[in-house]
């Protein structure tokens, strides 16, 4: 997989969706500066599946932050979809964000008061959709994760997998380039997971690209190609053994 631009893909040539070219994140602490990512190059093209893995302290956080364009690197090129996010302000920063990403925490930050559709109705709320078609366009998401028979829950009737599944469509309502899952089965129990991972698959199945990070090895092996991170470099980036 090349670091910058493009791939050639069944004799097409196509661009890739994120591109990091020697990124690197220093913070400036005490005595020692921090090095969290130390020239991090690498692509993802549309649709695909990548899951990042590593213990504690290796840079996933970080990693994660400037890809979800959170922050922004100390040095290197970050293009995402082309553009070049790298040195941008928080306004436009946050903008990028809303257009083009997705966001699955841990914790899955609904709102308790509000039912599953309210809930992921809010981005587009904040994105000044118009009232009528926020309703259909929360209800066609919740549909896409399996969720069409319980809109009207609210988040404490529904299990710790359905709330995921709810969060899930929340990140996907806006119809977002990238979905970006921060430990997404972290909170849940084994069945649970399996059922989020099932669902995640699906959606990958359908098209979506997804960026996974987990510091779960049997989690990372749901992705089609696991990326292994090590003090702020990844240390290798390998398809998963069928
Ligand atoms: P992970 O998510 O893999 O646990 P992080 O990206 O959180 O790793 O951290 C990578 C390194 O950067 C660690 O050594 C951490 O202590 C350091 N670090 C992370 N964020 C900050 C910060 N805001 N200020 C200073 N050091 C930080």
């Amino acid at each position: 997989m090349p670091a910058g631009g493009t791939l050639i893909a069944g004799g097409r040539r196509q661009q890739a969706l994120v591109s990091f070219d020697n990124i690197w994140k220093t913070y400036p602490t005490g005595a020692e500066p921090v090095h969290a990512l130390r020239g991090v190059s690498v692509a993802v093209m549309p649709g695909e599946y990548i899951s990042i893995v590593g213990p504690s302290g290796s840079g996933k956080s970080t990693f994660m932050h400037i890809l979800g364009c959170l922050d922004t690197p100390t040095s290197g090129r970050y293009l995402l979809a082309g553009t070049d996010v790298s040195r941008m302000d928080e306004v436009n920063l946050a903008e990028v964000r809303n257009r083009r990403i997705g966001f699955v925490f841990q914790q899955f930050h609904l709102l308790p008061r509000l039912s599953a559709w309210r809930n992921v109705e809010l981005p587009l709320i904040y994105a000044g959709v118009p009232r009528h078609e926020r309703k259909a366009r929360a209800l066609a998401a919740l549909e896409q994760v399996g969720l069409s028979n319980r809109l009207e829950h609210r988040p404490n009737q529904l299990s710790g997998g359905q709330q995921q599944r709810v969060a899930v469509a929340r990140a996907l309502v806006t119809e977002p380039d990238l979905l970006l899952a921060d430990e997404p089965t972290g909170n849940l129990d084994s069945r649970s997971s399996a059922d989020v991972l099932a669902m995640l698959d699906g959606l990958h199945r359908a098209g979506r690209t997804i960026v996974l990070i987990t510091h779960e090895n049997d989690v990372a092996q749901a992705a089609e190609r696991v990326m292994r991170f090590r003090d702020g470099r990844f240390i290798d980036d390998g398809e998963v053994a069928a």
